[in-house]
């Protein structure tokens, strides 16, 4: 879908599989080549002089009107996105409606408005030595974004997911490069868009969805001089690569990439004394649900010795025996998972601790949840261990030295998340624990589970890198706006040639920052 019209369909044809039974899904889509990359840049920077001067209300216009057209249509949605995802009915029943969730918490934000921050410094044309001149600065969107559909996330981070929205948000037209895991989904997503576009009567270029079965249209997207970020959900390498090849552009561009986390969990003595069970319980549930192909699922596990570590484990290895198999996203997914947890199963000092008790659950397709041990000096000495096995797999490390804890944690690359179980007591003997692991993710998690991202104001869905590309961002939240926009300042401009957020009557009533101070006043 290239703007208003379907690109052409030359490219190589694919189609999508169903993950419980393998077998292919009708119909087959098309890559895209280089002429529908080329004209969907094209068309989205045209629409960019139109779309980026859009004001707040326009744009929350535009963004519920994708909400509406998407809750009108969650049945196909939901049935189409299970047939290609294998994740259950309900599940993306609920990712639908987080899907509107986000795209009206970006409209409030916009319609709003002070997201921009507006900033004020008057001038001062008495100060000595040199007279100060008049700056307003605002935040001002970037131009096209190429975003990459997750596999995990069929609906909520995909066509119409939270990338899409943050940078529409931000005014920028977005072209969309489908996960090749779900394209009837995503036709049926952008179908919605692209009427969407039409209906507000935005310029065509505002949304275009490619389809690729290999890598070409993605990576000719990256490249493309008229694209000026990317937001990107998958694994290291695929998002390594992109960083790579936008960094290696004559003008290199931001990479916003998500990509793996193996997202540790400090179990400290007063939890395992006091909640022993809610916490087998607990992480049971966290690194299976969505069959652990979350990139909140906590993958590591620090466990000290001696303190009912081991009615925990029992606990623990009792409710992974018990579990039902599970079907992964894809046939790639399938396999990189059984050859980590096969991989897992030799390495030295690792033994696999519980496994679900019938193989294969009596299907091929399913996998079967795992649970591993190790001790603290085998993880100490094996990096492949703190890496991320996506699927329902965890790794319990037990540990009897607080410094060999601390020793831990200093080592631990950047993650999305870290969770501590424990007492308040335990928090402030541990408190360096919690200083070291502050410097190491983006969201700390105290007595709950790292999975079940919450969309709202204060949430970051970040981390330092391999979380992401940049730590210094969130992929979830209000605050993803702000990676689609960049701050330019007008210096000693009449009020007429000013944007609405910057002029002295402050006709938007937003709030900004006038001379240091935080205010909603006009300036007289
Ligand atoms: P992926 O392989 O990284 O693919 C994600 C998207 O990027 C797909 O559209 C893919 O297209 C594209 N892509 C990948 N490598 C590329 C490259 N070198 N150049 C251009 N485009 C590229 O992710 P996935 O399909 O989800 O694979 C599953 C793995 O990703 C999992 O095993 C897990 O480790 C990780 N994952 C992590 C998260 C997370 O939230 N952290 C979420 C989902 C997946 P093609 O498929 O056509 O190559």
């Amino acid at each position: 879908m290239v703007g208003f019209h379907r690109a052409n369909q030359a490219g190589e044809p694919f189609t999508a599989f169903n993950p419980r039974t393998g077998e292919a899904l009708d119909p087959s889509f098309f890559s895209s080549g280089p002429d529908d990359v080329e004209r969907a840049a094209g068309l989205a920077d045209k629409a960019f002089a139109v779309y980026g001067r859009a004001s707040g209300r326009e744009k929350a216009k535009f963004l519920r009107t994708i909400a509406t057209k998407i809750e009108a249509t969650v049945d196909e949605l939901v049935e189409r996105a299970e047939l290609e995802s294998a994740l259950p009915k309900p599940r993306l029943t609920g990712e639908t409606a987080r899907t509107c969730g986000q795209l009206r918490m970006f409209a409030d934000v916009v319609e709003e408005g002070s997201w921009v921050m507006a900033r004020i410094d008057r001038a001062d044309a008495e100060r000595k030595p040199a007279p100060k001149p008049d700056l307003r600065s605002m935040l001002l969107p970037l131009g096209p974004v190429a975003i990459f559909g997750a596999s995990n996330f069929p609906l909520a981070f995909s066509v119409a997911g939270g990338d899409t929205a943050s940078a529409l948000a931000a005014g920028n037209p977005v072209i969309v490069k489908a996960h090749p895991a779900h394209p009837g989904t995503s036709e049926l997503v952008g179908q919605l868009l692209q009427e969407s576009v039409r209906e507000c009567g935005l310029p065509e270029g505002v949304f275009s969805l490619l389809f690729d079965a290999g890598n070409n249209a993605g990576v000719a997207l990256v490249k493309h001089p008229r694209v000026k970020a990317v937001g990107f959900t998958g694994s290291r390498n695929g998002g390594r690569a992109l960083m790579d090849v936008a960094a290696a552009r004559p003008d290199p561009i931001p990479v916003f990439a998500e990509m793996s986390s193996t997202n540790p969990v400090f179990i400290l003595p007063g939890a395992l004394r006091e909640r022993c069970d809610a916490v087998a319980n607990g992480l049971h549930a966290s690194f299976t649900i969505g069959a652990g192909q979350f990139c909140t699922k906590p993958g590591m596990v620090f466990l000290p010795e001696g303190v009912s570590d081991q009615p925990f484990i029992a606990n623990l290895q009792k409710l992974v025996q018990e579990s039902k198999p599970f079907n992964l996203l894809t046939a790639g997914i399938r396999s990189a998972y059984q050859s980590s947890v096969a991989r897992r199963k030799t390495e030295s000092g690792v033994r696999l601790s519980a496994e679900r008790s019938s193989p294969g659950g009596g299907s091929e397709i399913g996998v079967n949840p795992s649970l591993f041990e190790t001790d603290v000096q085998s993880f100490l000495q094996n990096p492949e261990l703190a890496g991320e096995v996506f699927g329902p797999a965890t790794l319990l490390v037990r540990h009897s030295r607080r410094t060999d804890l601390l020793k831990v944690a200093s080592g631990l690359e950047g993650h999305l998340t870290a969770t501590i179980h424990g007492t308040e007591d335990d928090l402030h003997e541990f408190r360096d624990l919690l200083a070291i692991l502050t410097s190491k993710v983006g969201r700390l998690v105290f007595n709950s589970f790292p999975t079940g991202v919450e969309v709202s104001h204060a949430m970051v869905h970040g981390g330092p890198y391999p979380a992401t590309s940049d730590g210094r961002s969130t992929s979830v939240g209000s605050q993803a706006i702000f990676r689609f926009c960049r701050p330019v300042c007008y210096q000693g401009f009449p009020q007429a040639a000013l944007p609405d957020e910057l002029r002295d009557q402050n006709p938007l009533k937003i709030w900004r920052l006038l001379d240091g101070a935080t205010t909603r006043e006009s300036i007289s």
